[in-house]
């Protein structure tokens, strides 16, 4: 038996204020340093010099599952600003995918055949620092309620597409209206089967899944497939465990994608107990990300050759349908590349 609860200091409901909302919650986000520090039993920090569209933000939730006093917690390192983020390291850069150049329609990714990637908002409730959209251009690349019908035609007139995806920024984090707005007018193309929410939301403020949005997918007309975003089993508390029977009850299928980090979850044991943690909550691990390239990342990625050492050790320790499948995403394939896992061969 694999447990995820490690021995800690817990909070007291004083550390933390209640909510009536989650989206009351989602705006008392921390964002300052000292506070997250504080609230951790950290000493104070040095001033960090963040990027102003980037800042630290990190809702109480996911502060409520790290370590009190652990500098190198694992949840934290993944929301902590860096001053390694400033360096300036050769082949990262602010658009790796060169995903810019791909939106026919303000709003719409379509990259791949079958399925459409629509970002709504680039709104999310925590940054993580080696987000590969952090410096995408959303301002720009957001449409307005207005906007919906550009985006429905044109995938009205793609019969080849069957599925959509919502992404982001995090497309949960906008509010009931909206998003309903969106599933009702993707409900009424006839070729669309599956809706799928790509988000982060569930984990670092399990509140969002209320019983609005659990009516809403209930009674949704097609499938609808989650797929969270988990890169440690520290991140899977009671709250999500619930809030995970409540989705499957209205019928959500629950994947989850995880990025491999150094320092969080570049180990065979942590990953493991990451897709036992995954299986218990009636998650499914459906991929673990090689870190693209991003600006400000490099410190979070592994070389390839150490990626594919520690795959192996994972397909040597679990069930087969417990392996994620070790993908990167390589500019301009019309698909997520798998890693060629015979890099070590010749060594
Ligand atoms: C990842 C991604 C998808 C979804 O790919 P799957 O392999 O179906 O999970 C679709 N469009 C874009 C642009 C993506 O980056
Ligand atoms: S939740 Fe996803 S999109 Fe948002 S900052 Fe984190 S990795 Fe990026």
């Amino acid at each position: 038996m694999i447990s995820t609860i490690s021995p800690k200091k817990f909070f007291q409901s004083a550390d933390f204020p209640d909510f009536d909302n989650w989206q009351s919650e989602l705006a008392a986000a921390i964002s300052d340093l000292d506070e997250l520090h504080r609230l951790l039993d950290l000493p104070a920090p040095e001033a960090a010099d963040t990027p102003k569209h980037f800042g630290l933000r990190v809702p109480h939730a996911f502060i409520q599952k790290m370590q009190k006093s652990d500098p190198l917690d694992p949840l934290l390192l993944q929301v902590l600003p860096s001053p390694a983020e400033r360096l300036a390291v050769e082949g990262y850069s602010t658009d790796p995918l060169a995903e810019n150049h791909q939106n026919p329609i303000k709003g719409l990714l379509h990259k791949y055949r079958s399925r459409v990637l629509l970002t709504i908002t680039g709104a999310c409730a925590v940054h993580c620092r080696y987000c590969f959209r952090q410096h995408f251009d959303y301002a720009a690349n957001q449409p307005s309620s207005r906007e919906i019908s550009a985006v429905t035609e044109y995938i009205s007139a793609h019969p080849e597409l069957d599925e959509v995806i919502f992404s982001g920024g995090d497309p949960l984090s906008v509010n009931h209206k909206f998003l309903s707005l969106w599933l009702d007018k993707i409900a009424d193309i006839p070729h669309i089967h599956t809706v799928r929410l790509h988000t982060r939301l569930p984990v670092v403020l399990p509140n969002r899944i209320d019983d609005e949005l659990l009516s809403l997918f209930a009674n949704y007309p097609k499938k609808i497939v989650m797929v969270l975003h988990i890169n440690h089993a520290n991140e899977i508390d009671e709250a999500l465990i619930k809030k995970c029977q409540a989705l499957r009850a209205a019928n959500v299928v629950l994947l989850n994608q995880t990025v491999l980090l150094k320092g969080i979850n570049d180990d065979a044991e942590v990953l493991s107990k990451l897709s036992h943690a995954l299986f218990a909550a009636g998650i499914m691990p459906y991929y673990l990300h090689v870190l693209d390239k991003v600006a400000g990342a490099a410190h979070f990625d592994l070389p390839i050759k150490q990626a594919v050492g520690i795959y192996w050790q994972l397909l040597e320790r679990l069930s087969g349908y417990l392996v994620p499948k070790l993908v990167q995403e390589l500019p301009n394939r019309p698909y997520k590349t798998p890693v060629n896992l015979h890099l070590l061969d010749d060594d």
